[in-house]
């Protein structure tokens, strides 16, 4: 069921679809959820693990959460209340969202519900799953550098990651605080409109929330209307045939549909991945550092004094990814080094940002490819630099801050979905709603 059907339900018969939702995910052997919570009355809503509700246990996927419940209820997830949804259910996830995979997660590994030997993607893979999988309607992810767009593009669903600043940020855990936001993973276009349209907007717990007036997009939503939209010839050439493949599906029903394409170049692409890996790990450090066992969650038993309690808490409690970003991030803010990389990363985040602008000179929308391949087979992304290698099509769009939605376009020959995603202007959201709804129409892609 939609979304979108499932807001015309009756109190009761909304009941029981939440208890049946509830038992099937029990069933599942997906692992999408971590926590089979429900609160509220309304459409049933996976939350994935960083959102706060309260009075529920919220871990980020890390150990060392455990036992932590959150005292207050999200900015995001007191608009779901009011509108009518109920969020029910945690959806995994990376441990605090850093991750393409799903398998750094205290919980271990979600799988693809296409091809259970692969991963759903990351670090957003619980929510994706799910809703490909059959067992939630609709799901809230995050996305940080790909989170959102990357499981969705995996699983074969819609995900929309926001402009910065258009979704509160309230009551998410922090990975990266200038590239974080909330946003929707849903069956089809529409319903990741209705959805955006319920979290969206101003909100003075958030200093970092723009303050501009949020209006409908799925109230203005128009298949008809025609873009310009540009696709960058340099990117795809590291693509896999089969996004390859995608990308001139996509294409041809873009023009057939009535959009004019334009071919442009991004110049510095290749250092998206090395300023992007600078500046989320430089803010993933400093927002982790309260994790200490004094405030949040777990704490080490047998400590000496209060340096060997942090030092053996956190030992504990992060995994190995987790480590490894804190100790990048705390190497590239240390004097000496701090010129040299995070205020580099900084000016070239920049450069980036004046290139996507250059495009939007002469393009409403962009085409781009999400990841290099489909959905990878568990455990073959051990290498780290591979995996962030992974996030090349994903990362720059967080560092500019822009809109992105992610849709699927076909299946490969082994029947796995591959997306493509549509990349915006910030705060000009409509359109990308607007083409994917013609694009979603053209390619007419059924799970
Ligand atoms: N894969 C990227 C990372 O590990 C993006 C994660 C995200 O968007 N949360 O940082």
């Amino acid at each position: 069921m939609k979304l979108r059907e499932a807001l015309t339900k009756s109190d009761d018969e909304l009941a029981t679809l939440r208890d049946e939702i509830l038992e099937k995910a029990k069933q599942s052997d997906l692992n999408a959820y971590v926590g089979f919570e429900s609160c509220g009355s309304g459409v049933p809503i996976l939350l994935k693990d960083n959102i706060q509700v309260k009075d529920w246990s919220v871990t980020s996927g890390s150990k060392i959460l455990q036992g932590y419940i959150a005292p207050y209820n999200a900015t995001v997830v007191e608009k779901l209340l009011a509108s009518g949804l109920a969020p029910t259910g945690r959806a995994n996830m990376d441990e605090f969202a850093m991750g393409s995979t799903t398998e750094s997660s205290f919980y271990g590994a979600t799988k693809n519900p296409h091809d259970t030997s692969r991963v759903p993607g990351g670090s957003s893979g619980g929510s994706a799953a799910a809703v490909a999988g059959g067992i939630a309607i609709a799901a809230l992810g995050s996305d940080t550098g790909g989170s959102i767009r990357q499981p969705a593009a995996y699983c074969g669903v819609v995900g929309f990651k926001p402009t910065y600043g258009k979704v509160s940020r309230y009551g998410l855990a922090a990975y990266a605080s200038s590239l974080d936001q909330i946003g929707p993973i849903t069956q089809d276009v529409e319903d990741a409109a209705v959805l955006y349209d319920i979290i969206a907007g101003h909100d003075s717990k958030d200093s970092t929330s723009a303050e501009v007036e949020h209006i409908s997009i799925a109230k203005n939503l128009d298949a008809d209307k025609k873009y310009t939209i540009a696709v960058i010839d340099n990117y795809i050439k590291e693509a896999s045939e089969d996004v390859q493949k995608a990308y001139e599906v996509a294409i041809k029903a873009l023009e057939d549909a009535g959009h004019t394409i334009v071919h442009k170049e991004l110049a510095n692409t290749k250092y998206d991945i090395a300023t992007y890996y600078i500046i989320a790990t430089a803010e993933a450090a400093t927002n982790l550092a309260r994790f200490d066992g004094v405030r949040y969650g777990r704490r080490a038993d047998d400590v000496k004094n209060t340096a060997d309690l942090f030092f053996k808490t956190r030992s504990e409690g992060f995994g190995e990814e987790v480590k490894r970003r804190i100790l990048l991030g705390n190497f590239v803010l240390s004097s000496g080094y701090y010129d040299a990389y995070y205020l580099k990363a900084q000016k070239v985040r920049h450069l980036i940002r004046d290139e996507f602008n250059k495009i939007f000179d002469e393009a409403d929308l962009i085409l781009s490819p999400i990841a290099p391949s489909v959905a990878p087979k568990l455990g073959s992304m051990e290498d780290p630099l591979e995996m962030y290698k992974s996030d090349m099509y994903t990362i720059a769009i967080n560092l500019v801050g822009l809109p992105a939605l992610s849709l699927p376009i076909m299946k490969n020959s082994e029947n796995l979905p591959v997306g493509l995603q549509l990349i915006g202007k910030a705060f000009s959201e409509q359109p990308i709603f607007n083409a994917a709804l013609s694009l979603e129409r053209a390619v007419n892609y059924t799970n």
